[in-house]
């Protein structure tokens, strides 16, 4: 069995078409997305429409309920609400009911939980930073493997024993006994220095997990971004990864 989990697309289909192309030669049994279709970049409708159509499972993410008037904008920084506002407009009306149809969180095949912000609280979008709060966070599921989006940093959990918490960047080796919370990065946005878009490969059989990287055409991305009049810093930010 084999998974590919991709998160925080944010309306980047130039980034998800290089991931989809990278997702075909690895022909995976199920493709889950952890939210955030839309918001920041160019592109809403498409990238919905090609994550409904590959996605076995789609959670909520912020940026999705922001833009549909199901979770509150004024904690969004000036970019990403003026992002929203204008993703809200853009939106066509199947991309709407298919984003709010969305759940926050699910249960894939009794051992995997895929949320897009935390298990503990998916609708608060809380950022998971620090050791101790992600310590906490293995409370809140039952499954073996947890995975998130939401910082757009890749980052593996792994939890030895009640309270040995130790973080590993691209790759673990699932062991037995063990459980693992896993921040998958973004597809669309990446802010952890790396500009090319993330996705997490769990490998079932192999039981491994990997974050893996892809190259795509930001210049194209950046353009469509200035083209259609959203902030520069949008389209900028892009080519840094932050
Ligand atoms: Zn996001």
């Amino acid at each position: 069995m084999k998974y590919v989990i991709i998160s925080d697309i944010h309306g980047n289909l130039e980034a998800l078409e290089a991931v989809r192309k990278e997702i075909e030669k690895m022909s995976p049994d199920k493709i889950l997305c952890l939210g955030d279709l839309v918001g920041y970049g160019a592109s809403p409708n498409e990238c919905v429409e090609t994550a409904r159509e590959i996605c076995d499972v789609t959670v909520a993410g912020n940026h999705d309920f922001g833009a549909i008037g199901r979770t509150d904008i004024a904690y969004f920084n000036m970019y990403a609400r003026e992002a929203i506002l204008w993703t809200a407009k853009a939106l066509a009306e199947d991309t709407l009911d298919f984003l709010g149809s969305r759940p926050l969180t699910e249960v894939v095949d009794d051992n995997i939980r895929v949320v897009h912000a935390t298990p503990r609280d998916p609708e608060r979008w809380n950022y998971i930073f620090s050791h101790e709060h992600a310590l906490g966070e293995f409370d809140a599921f039952e499954e073996q493997v947890c995975f998130i989006g939401h910082s757009h940093q890749p980052t593996i959990y792994e939890l030895m024993d009640r309270e040995t918490l130790i973080v590993n960047t691209d790759r673990v080796i699932v062991r037995e006994g063990r459980r693992y919370l896993v921040n998958v990065g973004s597809v669309g946005q990446p802010r952890d220095g790396n500009p090319k878009a993330a996705m997490c490969v769990y490998d079932v059989d192999r039981s491994e997990i990997t974050i893996q990287r892809t190259e795509y055409d930001v210049e194209a991305a950046k353009k469509r971004i200035t083209d259609a009049g959203l902030p520069a810093v949008l389209a900028n930010r892009l080519s840094w990864g932050e």
